[in-house]
């Protein structure tokens, strides 16, 4: 047995480093010249160190075991302890998103009505599994209409990049219709099953997330940047042939029993088309929307907000510019220079596609006039800086289902897809799929 990686990002990296755990022989295929995909850290003019993709991680056991095993527990940073709270626009200014049911109940950042069909969820019945029923279809049923506009949308636009009218909930939160199911109530599903389940670190590593990419790619004996995979084809004995595209020019590396897609789903596509074209159709079909990201550094007395918290996100009926900021220099001060704030917001996503796609110097603008707006800033920002993402994350909506049928046939043909298009879009997700795959192939 021997397997193909290609994709060099966290998944790929985290399959090749258990198969040689395991002793597993492989070899990784990563086209850039540096490892990692979207985990980028950034070395920003003025002092800045900034993160393109993930900004901080969910320290799930899984990330915690592959850190301990690469000797990089001691450099774990937690985000600071004011990031607990979160913000929300709501009527034109930040209010405090309540964190838990109870004190969602005490706050008055939603209705009345609302928290009374939030109590009446225990009693409301289960409906029937609907493998097409939608996020906001799902919460607007159990929790009503307030819930998706003020909570689950700017939640889905932060983490996911995506829009709750489109998202699967049986894709994106499988648990919460199980609980229903379960339970005949999501909350009393939660109340059982959550007791004594403390919630995760939120933290990065010191220099960035990009050392966890770059430590797994030292650690590799078989990782080969700057070599893209740049077509397959298939022997007589079911062996499978890559030709790569690199420093060396075209070469040929044949004879893999397995080959593992650690790359998006628009790269994969067009590589499997002329041995699978049903499967290549249906992983084209995945949507990634475009995204910028949008840096504004500010004297902290030019700012009169406290930012005590990890940011503010926009809901869509508040007809905002960007999704939300997060607010860098309150999560991980040691990133921003002292005596200044920095905000990383997110312009983009399939609910603000257009605007993501604006020339930069108009998002820089837009960008420092909205939070000039919402945070009492006087005058410019002291310094600004983007990055463009054109596929940013993919979308678990209608077109996933076929994605993931696709990846099942594939995988009888000893395909696997390792990637976050079929794992679950988080980095910690990200690891424990390829870390479970790497089971399977022992
Ligand atoms: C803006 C943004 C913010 C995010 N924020 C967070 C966050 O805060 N927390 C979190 O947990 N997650 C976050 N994510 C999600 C997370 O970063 C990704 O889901 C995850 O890193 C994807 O890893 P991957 O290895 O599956 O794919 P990728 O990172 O896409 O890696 C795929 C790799 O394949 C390579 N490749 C492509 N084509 C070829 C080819 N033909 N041959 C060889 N190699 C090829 C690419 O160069 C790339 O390195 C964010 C993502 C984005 C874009």
């Amino acid at each position: 047995m021997k397997i193909a990686i290609i994709g060099g990002g966290i998944s790929g990296l985290t399959l090749a480093w258990y198969l040689q755990k395991a002793g597993v022989a492989y070899d990784l295929f990563e086209a850039d010249a540096q490892p990692g995909g979207n985990l980028r850290t950034w070395a920003a003019p003025g002092g800045y160190m900034l993160e393109t993709g993930p900004n901080s991680l969910q320290l799930s056991p899984e990330l915690a075991d592959l850190l301990a095993d690469l000797g990089l527990t001691d450099q774990i940073e937690d985000a600071a302890a004011v990031s607990q709270h979160r913000y929300v626009l709501r009527d034109g200014r930040y209010q405090a998103l309540p964190g838990s049911p109870p004190a969602l109940l005490a706050s008055g950042f939603f209705s009345l009505k609302t928290k009374w069909q939030l109590l009446r969820e225990v009693l409301r019945p289960a409906a029937a599994p609907d493998a097409t029923e939608t996020v906001a279809q799902f919460f607007r049923r159990r929790f009503g209409p307030e819930i998706v506009d003020y909570a689950v949308n700017p939640f889905i636009s932060g983490i996911y990049a995506g829009d709750p009218e489109q998202l699967l909930i049986h894709k994106t939160f499988r648990q919460l219709p199980a609980l229903e199911q379960a339970h005949g109530s999501v909350l009393r599903g939660l109340l059982k099953t959550s007791k004594g389940t403390a919630r995760r670190r939120i933290v990065t590593l010191a220099g960035g997330v990009q050392r966890l990419a770059d430590t797994l790619a030292e650690r590799l004996s078989n990782y080969q940047q700057g070599t893209a995979v740049s077509a397959l084809s298939r022997a007589a004995d079911g062996s499978y042939q890559l030709e790569l595209r690199g420093a060396r020019g075209l070469e040929a590396a044949p004879g893999y029993s397995h080959l593992a897609l650690a790359l998006p789903a628009y790269a994969a596509a067009p590589l499997l088309e002329p041995l699978f074209p049903a499967a290549a159709a249906a992983l084209a079909a995945i949507h990634y929307p475009p995204m910028s990201v949008v840096y504004s550094a500010y004297d902290r007395a030019a700012v009169a907000h406290p930012l005590n918290g990890f940011g503010a996100l926009h809901p869509k009926v508040e007809n905002a510019f960007a999704a939300g900021a997060i607010w860098t220099s309150s999560i991980f001060p040691q990133r921003v220079p002292a005596g200044q704030v920095l905000f990383t917001s997110f312009v983009g996503g399939t609910q603000y596609e257009a605007a993501a796609q604006q020339p930069e110097a108009a998002q820089l603008a837009a960008v420092h006039a909205e939070l000039a707006q919402h945070y009492g800033i006087v005058g410019a920002p002291r310094w600004q800086g983007r990055y463009y993402w054109p596929r940013s994350i993919p979308q678990f909506d209608a077109a996933i289902v076929g994605a993931h049928a696709a990846a099942e046939t594939l995988a009888a043909e000893g395909i696997l897809a390792v990637a976050n298009w079929r794992a679950g879009v988080s980095v910690p997700d990200c690891i424990r799929f390829a870390r479970d795959t790497a089971e399977t192939l022992r």
